[in-house]
């Protein structure tokens, strides 16, 4: 436990000890009571996260694994793709690389695509869906789900949300908000290792899947959808990742989900205040990339001065024995980022961050 509190990266994230040794449990069949008990108790941990009635569905794969999922089951129409961030673009190329005739709006990553911009595309007409990734890991940008469904929702187009930096950090009200299709991974802001993915459907978006052709099978929902219901999945699960997930659905009730949302806030408060205090501190620009009222709890992106490449810092802060990311694609250079999410504490952001403070002066003072 007392290492806990220097791996800072915007995922995979830090793990807790307990969860850690969760799976250090025997193998099971994936056919029978005890694992359907097993099962049973995931579901309790996770529907309060999703704020969702609805069955979660737990695939063994990756996060892209569940976007994916979410493309090939969308009924039949074009795809409006709001790309804002390396994320985004990615659902992008999956929705085209399914096959899916697909409209790229936004392209910029300076902050959310606009609802303007989307109700001039879904006046046009003819989306059975859109996507969108509610918290850019590439840039630290949420995006306001509940407007963006309304509006979606008045041209009958479903909302596939990728919520992979968001869920169990920042509020996702799946049933409110009548989310159509919400995805994670274990590995962000659930604070898991990496290795499962997990989604809730909307009643309407599963049943309408079925009209979805070329829905394949591994990520068919549909087949999701049938198991679920028997607490099971449709292919032999990665067990030892599902006694980690029961245990922290268990650590996270007890923490509740919404001290949990407050935890993020405060976390994220405290390092914007951080990037003004080592404005003053160093002279030099220092900023949060993400727009005002547009920032992710979970991940910031620190602008650098032209003088300073986030690797260098990167790699200063690591001879400090603490981890934290590089820029994420075009902002490779001009960016670091902070993932201050999971079950990290104010306490170890405090020390990560004084970590870079120093890092960024002694890298400043060499160049
Ligand atoms: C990490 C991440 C993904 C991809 O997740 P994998 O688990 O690597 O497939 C997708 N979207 C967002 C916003 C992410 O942060």
């Amino acid at each position: 436990m007392s290492d806990f509190g220097t791996f800072f990266l915007p995922g995979p994230t830090e793990v807790h000890p307990d969860v850690l040794r969760a799976m250090l449990q025997p193998m099971l069949p994936h056919r029978g009571a005890v694992f359907e008990a097993l099962f049973a108790r995931i579901q309790a941990g996770l529907k309060p996260i999703f704020r969702t009635t609805r069955p979660v569905y737990v695939s063994s794969s990756s996060a892209t694994g569940l976007m994916e999922a979410a493309i090939r089951c969308a009924r039949p129409g074009a795809i409006l793709c709001l790309v804002n961030g390396a994320f985004s673009e990615r659902f992008a190329n999956i929705a085209q690389s399914c096959g899916r005739e697909a409209t790229v709006i936004g392209g910029d990553w300076s902050g959310p695509v606009s609802l303007d911009a989307v109700e001039g595309a879904l006046k046009r007409g003819g989306y059975s869906a859109l996507t969108v990734v509610h918290s850019e890991t590439s840039t630290g940008v949420l995006t306001d789900l509940e407007p963006l469904t309304k509006l979606a929702h008045r041209y009958d187009c479903a909302v596939l949300v990728d919520s992979v930096t968001g869920l169990a950090g920042v509020p996702v009200e799946t049933d409110a908000w009548e989310l159509d299709f919400v995805l994670t991974g274990s590995q962000k802001a659930l604070a898991l290792p990496p290795g499962l993915a997990f989604g809730v459907a909307s009643e309407k978006f599963i049943g309408e899947a079925k009209a979805a052709a070329g829905r394949g099978l591994y990520f068919d929902l549909v087949e999701f959808e049938q198991y679920v219901h028997k607490n099971q999945t449709p292919n032999t699960p990665a067990l030892s990742l599902l006694y980690a997930t029961a245990v922290q659905g268990e650590r996270i009730a007890q923490e509740t989900i919404e001290r949990r949302w407050d935890r993020h806030v405060a976390m994220s408060e405290h390092t914007h205040s951080w990037v003004h205090e080592l404005r003053a501190r160093v002279g030099a620009e220092f900023s949060v990339y993400a727009p005002d009222g547009a920032a992710s709890q979970t991940v910031t992106a620190v602008s650098l001065p032209a003088n300073l490449k986030g690797d260098d810092v990167v790699k200063a802060v690591a001879k400090r024995g603490f981890v934290i990311g590089g820029g994420y694609g075009k902002l490779k250079a001009s960016t670091f980022r902070i993932g201050h999410m999971g079950d990290h504490t104010m306490e170890g952001l405090e020390r990560v961050l004084e970590a870079t403070a120093e890092a960024v002066e002694e890298t400043l003072g060499a160049s």
